[in-house]
């Protein structure tokens, strides 16, 4: 089984500083497709079901403007976005797995990082080691995506938090 209960539901949420890219990568991992312009002014819960590793699985993944308390302990798996054009939007990233840790107190944080915008390499301004050893600071993984670039890292980046909260 995927998952050690008896459904294969996983709620999800995606973080990070405004203009990561947050909801072009949601939008990417459910449609496919790439919406450089999409409406960001309210929070966002999505359901969707897909296959991971042949099991059914629905997921909700909530795209929100604020980081809410409420939200933080709804979720079983954090997504924490960056872009590699701003190096404040990393920097963000430790300041709210603070804040996720805080809120969360014991309960394990299931998380992994995304570097978004890496079809913007000839602009990048966040170091690759930076990064990764942010990563390996916060035990997460770290996959680089790019949300109107191929499908393939964002459904990665997508199926792998689902993974993980199912082991969790
Ligand atoms: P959010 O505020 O984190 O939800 O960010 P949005 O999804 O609204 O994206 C902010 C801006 O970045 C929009 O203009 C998007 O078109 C653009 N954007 C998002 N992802 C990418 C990406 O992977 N590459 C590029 N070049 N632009 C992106």
């Amino acid at each position: 089984m995927f998952r050690h209960t008896n459904t294969n539901h996983i709620r999800l949420m995606v973080v990070g500083e405004p203009g990561v890219g947050k909801s072009a990568l949601i939008v990417k991992y459910l449609t496919g497709r790439f919406i450089s312009e999409y409406q960001s002014d309210f929070d966002w819960k999505y359901s969707y079901q897909t296959n991971i590793d042949g099991e059914q699985v629905h997921m909700e993944i909530i795209d929100s403007l604020t980081i809410d308390d409420s939200h933080i302990r709804w979720a079983e798996g954090f997504m924490m976005v960056y872009d590699v054009t701003n190096p404040d939007s990393l920097l963000k990233v430790e300041q709210i797995k603070q804040r996720l840790d805080t809120v969360r107190s014991t309960k394990i944080l299931t998380m992994i990082m995304v570097a978004n915008k890496t079809d913007l390499e000839h602009c990048r301004t966040v170091a690759r080691e930076q990064a990764d050893a942010m990563a390996v600071r916060l035990s997460c993984g770290h996959v680089d995506c790019s949300a109107c670039g191929p499908e393939t890292n964002v459904r990665f980046a997508f199926d792998e938090l689902c993974r993980e909260v199912a082991l969790a």
